[in-house]
């Protein structure tokens, strides 16, 4: 890579640009004054949350939270609980939709800016799943932990148990059988799983990612959602992305882990989204048939998102302006 290369590429973190001279063995003057110019673009910039979906409360929350000092995670998981309680949301937390056999089962994971992460899969019984996640990260020597054992691992830490299926959603499902067809709806109700990203006071970046996963799934299918690198992944030293949409594509292409890899080599949030959904469209002709959406922050504050069909939102909040922006998209009949 040509050094004026590198050095662009560098400048999200700085970091890089350091090391650099330093493996160089020398600075000259030139190099001085691009420090500087770095140093000034890595000021950290004031807090922001972003999420998937209008989720406009969720996301107010997290930045609300941002603003009164809480650190990236303890923010993104305040936003996720807002959608994972509430029971009109038919996509994330109690009241989701259920598989095709009547059973409502959650998937989450967080990531922390320390590169920790915690996730859990299938569970039936807990309500704030992200929570629980988290728990799973700092109190059990795992990352991942799955139906049962999620969910005894839930009551021994305090997690009240819960019946997931409302009469609302068990109507729906009721309604569902008479067909039975299996079809994901591209853009359920307008909000399906929630994903957020928090950059803090202290310019750390952590994130969280809630879903019942898709309606009328096969019994025992787990989405993105909780996969650490597809359905969320956080590099500290880089930025972050989170994913909606039909997990199947977007675990086969690792959506969110290449994300942060696309904008570690030095690509634009909104470019590496837009590259991320180029590798599925590409890939896969039945595109026009589901959606897949991301979104992503860097160190810089910069943020980006891109989806394959229109319809998609994303949430913003900085300043105490919690702003809705409608999401570019590829399929553009
Ligand atoms: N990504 C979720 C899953 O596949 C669903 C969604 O976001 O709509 O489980």
């Amino acid at each position: 890579m040509k050094r004026r290369h590198f050095i662009k590429n560098a400048s999200l973190t700085g970091i890089g640009l350091v090391a650099s001279s330093a493996a160089m063995g020398c600075k000259d003057p030139s190099e001085e004054k691009i420090e500087k110019t770095v140093m000034k673009q890595t000021k950290t910039p004031s807090p922001i949350a972003i999420c998937t979906w209008r989720f406009t409360e969720a996301n107010a929350t997290a930045g609300k939270a941002l603003k009164a000092g809480k650190a990236a995670l303890d923010a993104a998981i305040a936003g996720v609980e807002v959608e994972e309680e509430n029971l009109k949301n038919t996509t994330v937390g109690k009241g989701g939709a259920p598989d095709r056999e009547g059973n409502v089962t959650l998937d989450a994971c967080v990531m922390n800016s320390d590169g920790n992460c915690g996730s859990v899969v299938y569970v039936a019984t807990i309500t704030k799943v992200a929570a629980l996640a988290r728990t799973v990260m700092e109190e059990t020597p795992h990352v991942m932990l799955a139906g049962a054992g999620a969910e005894e691992f839930a009551y021994s830490q305090g997690f009240q148990k819960e019946t997931l299926l409302t009469e609302a959603s068990k109507e729906a499902w009721h309604a569902w059988l008479k067909t039975s067809e299996y079809k994901p709806i591209i853009n359920i109700e307008n909000h399906d799983t929630i994903g957020m990203l928090t950059l803090d006071h202290n310019g750390d970046i952590a994130g969280a990612c809630s879903s019942s996963g898709l309606s009328y799934k096969m019994k025992g299918r787990v989405g993105d959602s909780p996969i650490i690198g597809s359905g969320l992944f956080v590099d500290n030293e880089i930025g972050g992305a989170v994913a909606t949409g039909m997990g199947e594509e977007i675990i086969k292409t690792v959506g969110s882990f290449l994300i942060v890899e696309l904008m570690r080599n030095g690509l634009s949030p909104q470019a590496a989204c837009e590259e991320a959904v180029r590798r599925i469209v590409s890939k896969n002709e039945a595109y026009t048939d589901f959606q897949v959406a991301y979104i992503a922050m860097n160190k810089a504050g910069e943020t980006g998102a891109y989806c394959i069909h229109e319809g998609f939102t994303m949430m913003k909040y900085q300043n105490d302006h919690n702003e809705a922006i409608a999401v570019d998209f590829y399929h553009k009949k």
